[in-house]
C-alpha cells in the first residue's frame, strides 16, 4: 500500500544553494513549516533550526554540514538538501550536487551576487542541473529586487523569468505574490525558441498554460531560470517558491526496476546508532535487514529512516528516486557508490570538483596521558574517513598527527566534534598552505635496481609537462610482456602513482604525462616487490632531470567596502601579490574582484575587519592551483628516506616490503 503510493508519487530532489548568510537554513525550516513538516518555524538566530544538528552549528549560527530533510506538498514529496554555503565545505556542495535533479540558489536582496554564487552557479551549470533563483530578504532595508536581477543577468544567465513581485520593498510590510506575465515569458522564451518568436513577432501571443508548460520545458534544460523574491524569515513568498518548484524543476522519474545504483552523499556519526548513510537511489530499492555490499562484515541495513524536520521517520524501504538515511552500514564513507554505478555515478566520481585540501596543520593532543596521541589518532582516521576532504597522516616516530584540511571552518567542526563524539580535546598549529609541484621540462627517468642481489628490476618513464589544472596522466606504454612482467608493469603503476605524493621538492606532483618506455624483469633473479623498490627511484630521478616548479593555491575574492577604503583595499592586493579586476563603484561603495595566493591572505578576512571597522563584505572561493613565483613557497621536508639516496632507501624499501607493508 505505502509502496504504490509512493510510486505515484512525484519526488523533487531539491538542494538549496547560497552565500553563507543568504538565509538557506532559515528558507529551509519555513518550508519545511509550510508542508506542515514542522510545528513551528526554528530560528537560526535564537538557535532552534531543526536542520543544523551539531552544537557548532548552533553556537556559530551558520550552517555548515549538509543535512537532508524531506516534505510534502501538494502530494509530491519534496528532499531539501540543505548544502553548506561556506567554501571550507565546497567538498559538501559537490557531493549534494550530484544527487539533486534540481537547485534552488539564493541570493540576498541586500548583499547581491558574490563570488562564491558564481563559484556554486558554474557548479550547478556544469552539471546541467535546471535552477530557480530566490532573492531573500526583501523585508531588510537597502533590499534591491531589481538591482539584484541586473547583476544576476550580467554575471550569471541573461535568460530569466520573474515569477513574483514585491509591494513594500525594504520593509517588514513587504508583501510577495505570484504573478506570471505573458507578455514577458513570451519576450524571455523568443530568446529561445523560434517558434515562440514567431508567434509573438506576428502578433499571437500564445496562452498562458501554453507559456507556462515551455517555460517549465526550458526550465528542464536549464535555458532558462525563474527567479522569486521573499523573505524566509517572515515565511512570505516561500509558497510561491514551492509551487514554482513543483512546476518548474524536473521530479527525481524514479525508474525502480533498474539494478540498485545509488551515492553516498553525507556520512553522519550517532552515539547509538553509529553510521548513519545519507544516500540517493538512482535506480532499484532497499528494504530494511537487506544486504548491502559495502566492503565491510557488518552490511545488514538495520534501519531506513528520513527526517522531517522535527523527527526521524523510519521507512524501512528506501526507493528508486528518493533520498533517505541507511543505518548498520559501517564500510561505507561520503562519495561512496552503493550497486552498480550508473551514467550519473560515474560523472559524479570524475568530473566535479570545487575543492581539495590546500591547507595542513598539525595536531596533537592537549593532554599527557599516555594513550592521548593513539586516541587522537584514531579519531581523526575515523573522521577522515568519512569526509574525502580530510586527509589524515602520522608518520610513526612524528609526535604530531598532520591533517589536510579545507579551510579554517572545518578546523573549527573537527575540534567540536573531537570534543562532543569522543571526548578528546587536541592542539593545532597555525595552519600553512600545501604547495604541489609539476615538472618543467620533458625528460627521462631511469632505474636498474639490479644489486645486491638477488634482486632485479629495471624502468624507464618519459615525462612531459602539462597544463596547469591537467593532473597525472599514466600511459602504459607498449613494453612487452616477455621483457617485462604485465603484473610487474601493474606494480610500476601504483608504485608510479604512490611516488607522485613527494616530489623532489617534498609536495605533490601534478600536471604531468608519463609514459613507461622500458623495463626490464629477470626470470630468475626478479622477487615479486622488486619494481616498488625500483619505480620511486626512477620517478624521482627523472622529476629532477626535469626539474619541478612550485605551485600555490589560489583564492578568489570579492570585496566590497565604502569608497574611502578602495586605495587601502588595493594596495593590500597588491601586496599579497594579487591582481584585482576594474573596481565597480555605485552609491558610495565599491566591489573589487581579486585573486591572491591562499598563503599571503589567509587572515585577510581579520585584517579587513580592522581596517575598515567591520563596514568591508568578503567572500572567498578556491581558485585553484597556479604556478608559484620564484622565491616564494617552501620545500617540504621529506617524509622518509628519498629515492636518490640509493643505497638508504634500498634498505629502508627492502625492510618495509618485509614487515609487509
Ligand atoms: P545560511 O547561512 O544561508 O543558512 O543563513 P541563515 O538561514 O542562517 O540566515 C542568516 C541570517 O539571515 C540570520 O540571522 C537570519 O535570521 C537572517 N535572515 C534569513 N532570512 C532573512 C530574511 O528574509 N530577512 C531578514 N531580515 N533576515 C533574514
Amino acid at each position: 500500500m505505502e509502496r504504490n503510493e509512493a510510486n505515484r508519487r512525484k519526488i523533487y530532489n531539491i538542494g538549496v544553494f547560497a552565500h553563507v548568510d543568504a538565509g538557506k537554513t532559515t528558507l529551509t525550516e519555513r518550508i519545511l513549516y509550510l508542508s506542515g513538516a514542522l510545528r513551528s518555524p526554528g530560528s537560526v538566530d535564537s538557535g532552534t533550526a531543526q536542520t543544523d544538528w551539531l552544537d557548532v552549528e548552533r553556537d556559530r549560527g551558520i550552517s555548515v554540514r549538509s543535512a537532508s530533510a524531506c516534505c510534502e506538498y501538494k502530494g509530491s514529496r519534496i528532499n531539501i538538501i540543505d548544502t553548506p554555503g561556506h567554501v571550507d565545505f565546497a567538498g559538501e556542495a559537490e557531493r549534494a550536487i550530484a544527487v539533486i535533479d534540481g537547485a534552488v540558489l539564493l541570493i540576498s536582496a541586500v548583499e547581491g551576487v558574490q563570488s562564491h554564487t558564481e563559484v556554486i552557479w558554474n557548479a550547478l551549470e556544469k552539471l546541467g542541473l535546471p535552477t530557480i533563483i530566490f532573492i531573500n530578504k526583501t523585508d531588510r532595508a537597502g533590499s534591491g529586487v531589481a538591482r539584484v536581477l541586473r547583476a544576476v543577468n550580467e554575471r550569471l544567465t541573461p535568460h530569466t523569468l520573474c515569477l513574483s513581485a514585491c509591494t513594500g520593498e525594504g520593509t517588514r510590510e513587504c508583501e510577495i505574490t505570484g504573478r506570471f506575465d505573458a507578455e514577458e515569458a513570451a519576450l524571455a522564451l523568443a530568446d529561445l525558441r523560434e517558434d515562440i518568436a514567431d508567434r509573438y513577432l506576428a502578433g499571437d501571443l500564445p496562452p498562458e498554460n501554453e507559456l507556462r508548460a515551455v517555460s517549465a520545458e526550458e526550465t528542464k534544460k536549464r535555458r532558462l531560470t525563474p527567479v522569486l523574491c521573499g523573505t524566509a524569515k517572515l515565511g512570505r513568498g516561500v509558497s510561491e517558491l514551492l509551487e514554482a518548484v513543483t512546476a518548474f524543476l524536473p521530479d527525481s522519474a524514479a525508474r525502480e526496476k533498474d539494478e540498485l545504483s545509488g551515492i553516498v552523499f553525507k556520512i553522519e556519526h550517532d552515539r547509538d546508532i553509529g553510521r548513519i548513510a545519507h544516500v540517493r537511489l538512482f535506480g532499484g530499492s532497499v528494504r530494511c535487514r537487506d544486504r548491502v555490499e559495502t566492503g565491510s562484515p557488518n552490511d545488514k541495513v538495520t534501519q531506513i529512516r528520513r527526517f522531517t524536520g522535527s523527527r526521524f521517520v523510519d521507512t524501512g524501504e528506501l526507493e528508486a528516486g528518493d533520498i533517505a538515511a541507511l543505518c548498520g552500514l559501517d564500510g561505507l564513507r561520503s562519495g561512496d557508490i552503493i550497486g552498480t554505478a550508473e551514467e550519473k555515478c560515474e560523472r559524479f566520481r570524475r568530473e566535479i570538483s570545487i575543492a581539495k585540501p590546500y591547507l595542513t596543520v598539525g595536531a596533537r593532543p592537549d593532554s599527557n596521558a599516555p594513550d592521548a596521541t593513539t586516541k587522537l589518532i584514531g579519531a581523526l582516521t575515523e573522521l577522515a574517513e568519512e569526509e574525502p576532504y580530510l586527509h589524515c597522516r602520522w608518520e610513526k616516530n612524528g609526535r604530531e598527527v598532520q591533517l589536510d584540511i579545507t579551510g579554517r571552518v572545518q578546523l573549527e567542526i573537527i575540534t567540536a566534534l573531537l570534543k562532543n563524539r569522543y571526548g578528546l580535546s587536541a592542539l593545532f598549529t597555525p595552519p600553512t598552505v600545501i604547495y604541489r609541484e609539476a615538472p618543467v621540462n620533458e625528460g627521462e627517468g631511469f632505474a636498474a635496481y639490479t644489486m645486491p642481489k638477488p634482486c632485479w628490476a629495471v624502468v624507464r618513464f618519459r615525462f612531459e609537462p602539462l597544463a596547469r589544472g591537467s593532473g597525472v596522466v599514466y600511459d602504459g606504454g607498449n613494453v612487452p610482456h616477455n621483457q617485462l612482467f604485465y603484473k610487474y608493469q601493474t606494480h610500476i603503476k601504483t608504485s608510479f602513482y604512490e611516488s607522485l605524493e613527494q616530489g623532489p621538492r617534498g609536495w605533490e606532483v601534478t600536471d604531468l604525462r608519463a609514459t613507461l618506455i622500458g623495463g626490464e624483469h629477470h626470470t630468475i633473479h626478479t622477487h615479486p616487490l622488486d619494481f616498488f623498490v625500483a619505480t620511486p627511484m626512477a620517478v624521482m630521478d627523472g622529476l629532477t632531470r626535469c626539474g619541478t616548479r612550485l605551485l600555490e593555491p589560489l583564492a578568489k575574492m570579492r570585496i566590497t567596502a565604502p569608497e574611502e577604503f578602495l586605495g587601502k583595499t588595493t594596495g593590500d592586493v597588491l601586496l599579497m601579490r594579487g591582481s584585482f579586476d576594474t573596481p565597480v563603484i555605485s552609491g558610495g561603495s565599491f566591489t573589487l574582484d581579486a585573486v591572491v595566493p591562499v598563503a599571503t591572505s589567509l587572515d585577510y578576512q581579520t585584517r579587513l575587519a580592522s581596517a575598515t571597522g567591520g563596514r568591508a563584505v568578503l567572500s572567498i572561493a578556491f581558485a585553484g592551483y597556479a604556478d608559484c613565483l620564484e622565491g616564494e613557497g617552501a620545500d617540504s621536508p621529506r617524509r622518509g628516506p628519498d629515492p636518490r639516496d640509493r643505497s638508504k632507501w634500498i634498505l629502508y624499501a627492502r625492510g618495509a616490503m618485509r614487515d609487509g607493508v
